[in-house]
């Protein structure tokens, strides 16, 4: 991997498991939005690998724009700062929107993002998440397809970085601790 690697611990998904659950996904998905096409707009940064993959396996008979937005509340630490900044909301008016969110914590960025979606004139939204971290019982946002439920650990690779790291991780790893100075590129 790179210098950091003793930051990177055990592998908590494997890829071959995140493929063939994104390809159930993308067959519901499929069929939920037959004849109706959809607007599929990924959340940046941790969100593109998720969707790449995710609107490769969807039938190509359905009719998929893409769109993205960035939205962040983590800086460069492991725990929600609160607030959710959100960049560039593309025009959705009539819409029906899919997002695309890479994980779900508190569940603070998403509630966010439904929310702007909704006031901008969507006709539907549904929002599928690859990674949902349990135990949060106080969120207001909803999920509608769910890739898989994990415990709540901080995890990196497929798309998830930690300080703009470890993106490029085929599997999804659980973050043995946070990278001393000595250790960063
Ligand atoms: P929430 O607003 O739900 O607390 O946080 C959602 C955002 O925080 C995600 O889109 C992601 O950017 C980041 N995040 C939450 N948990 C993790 C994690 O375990 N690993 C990484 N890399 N990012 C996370």
């Amino acid at each position: 991997m790179n210098a950091n690697d003793a930051a990177i611990g055990r592998m908590l998904i494997p890829a071959a498991e995140i493929h063939t659950r994104i390809s159930g996904l993308a067959r519901r998905i499929s069929d939920d939005y037959a004849g109706v096409g959809l607007l599929a707009l990924t959340v940046l940064r941790g969100g593109f690998v998720f969707g790449a993959d995710l609107i490769r396996r969807m039938d190509p008979a359905i009719a998929v724009q893409v769109d993205f937005l960035r939205a962040g509340s983590y800086g460069d630490g492991t725990t929600s700062s609160g607030r959710v900044d959100v960049e560039h909301p593309p025009p959705v008016d009539g819409r029906d929107v899919l997002i695309v969110e890479d994980i779900v914590d508190t569940g603070r960025t998403l509630e966010s993002l439904q929310e702007r979606i909704r006031d901008r004139g969507a006709r539907s939204l549904r929002t599928v998440t690859l990674l949902d971290k349990e135990g949060r019982p106080d969120r207001r946002c909803t999920l509608d397809y769910v890739g898989f439920r994990i415990p709540d650990l901080f995890v990196v690779g497929y798309g998830l970085d930690y300080a703009q790291m470890y993106r490029h991780l085929p599997d999804i790893h659980v973050l043995n601790h946070e990278p001393r100075p000595e250790e960063s590129p």
